[in-house]
């Protein structure tokens, strides 16, 4: 089979979605094409591949492939490269409706990786947590570039400089990696979730939990999520959640937000009231900017000042760890096709498989996901 790894054209995007290493595995039975320049940005030359046992080719000739691995979900100028029958494998945006119709209409059979059920068996192709892992991480160094202050508490011959501390809101696999991060950089880290499980794993982390009490059976039985996702929590426990968190965010010094809810706008955790109530020169990093927000003022893609407070929208966090990123992504991908290429090299939809069914977004000219 040939296998195309075009280099993606999204603005911003530096990731590839297959390395040397992947490509090497690959390259063992079937033939691989990449893009010239494709892993540039991640730290993989041309001639890696090509030692690697890829073939360099230009753009169209890596998306004329019979299988075609992406990062992002390609554009209308690459979908009009790709050839309809084709397989598309990629983080394609499983709610974009209009971008899936248009995979669709282009003839594509398209997986998206993002829609992986959350199983033991889908772990090592789980491309949300390999991604996020790494965008909770990169959060708190960028919030430590930005804060004008030390992270970690230090007692000097010039006075002692107290600790940062730093607020977790939604923690999910970025969350806790935002948590043990900011830990190990010293700070004193709160957190908050609408999930019960977490408390556990925020302690044992060595963090504080906030914990906003169910008062309903309503209110409980929400907040266990569905598939290990959160769910919109009713008004009356939001409305807890607000007080409760604008008291903590005055104390803070750096606040890391990453609640999401699949599917949907990202809930408002930080409103502007509590922005301006904030100290002067404090951070927040919103990890949901491109879901719309978990802060009503954070800009994606920018880095604002609002009431005194800086505020980080970066939206594609993980690429700005593009050869780490690109590795892991390139593994999960890589782990993927196991369950879609057979021992004959052929490529096969075992629709009965709950990791296929979930992921197969199109086929057949059709969306098979609303
Ligand atoms: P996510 O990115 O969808 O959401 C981030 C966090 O925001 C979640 O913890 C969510 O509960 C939280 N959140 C939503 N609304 C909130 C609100 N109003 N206030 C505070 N927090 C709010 O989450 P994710 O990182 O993709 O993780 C989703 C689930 O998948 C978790 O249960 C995680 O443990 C699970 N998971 C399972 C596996 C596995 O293989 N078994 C692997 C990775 C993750």
């Amino acid at each position: 089979m040939r296998i195309g790894i075009p280099a993606e054209t999204r603005p911003g995007e530096t990731r590839v979605a297959a390395t040397p290493e992947t490509v090497k595995k690959l390259a063992v039975r079937h033939q691989v094409l990449v893009e010239s320049g494709a892993g540039l940005r991640a730290s993989c030359p041309d001639a890696a591949y090509e030692a690697a046992g890829a073939t360099i080719v230009d753009g169209a000739s890596a998306l004329g492939a019979e299988l075609v691995l992406k990062v992002r979900s390609p554009d209308g100028a690459e979908r009009a490269r790709m050839r309809p029958g084709s397989v598309l494998v990629g983080m394609l945006n499983p709610f974009d409706t209009e971008n899936l119709a248009q995979l669709a209409g282009a003839g594509l059979t398209a997986f998206a990786l993002e829609a992986a059920p959350r199983i033991t068996r889908a772990q090592s192709m789980d491309v949300l947590s390999s991604q996020a892992n790494i965008a909770g991480y990169k959060a708190v160094l960028l919030a430590a570039n930005t804060y004008g202050r030390f992270m970690p508490m230090l007692m000097t011959a010039a006075g002692t400089v107290k600790a940062a501390r730093v607020l977790v809101m939604g923690v999910g696999v970025a969350g806790l990696q935002a948590i043990a991060t900011a830990k190990r950089l010293g700070a004193v880290i709160e957190a908050s979730d609408v999930r019960p499980p977490v408390k556990e794993q925020v302690e044992s982390l060595g963090a504080k939990f906030i914990d906003v009490p169910y008062e309903t059976d309503e209110e409980r039985d929400i907040a266990q999520g569905v598939g290990g996702y959160a769910r919109p929590m009713p008004a009356s426990w939001m409305q807890r959640q607000a007080a409760l968190v604008h008291e903590r965010a005055k104390l803070a010094d750096i606040v890391i937000t990453t609640a999401l809810i699949p599917g949907r706008r990202a809930p408002i955790l930080i409103g502007e009231d509590t922005v301006k109530a904030m100290k002067p020169g404090s951070v927040i990093v919103d990890m949901a900017v491109e879901q719309g927000g978990n802060c009503p003022l954070a800009e994606l893609g920018q880095t604002v000042c609002r009431h005194g407070v800086h505020i980080i929208g970066e939206p594609n966090l993980a690429a700005l760890v593009p050869a780490d990123a690109s590795a892991l992504y390139a593994r999960n991908v890589l782990d993927f096709l196991k369950l879609v290429i057979d021992k004959e090299d052929r490529f096969v939809i075992d629709r009965e498989d709950e990791i296929v069914r979930a992921t197969l977004v199109c086929a057949d000219g059709a969306v098979l996901r609303t």
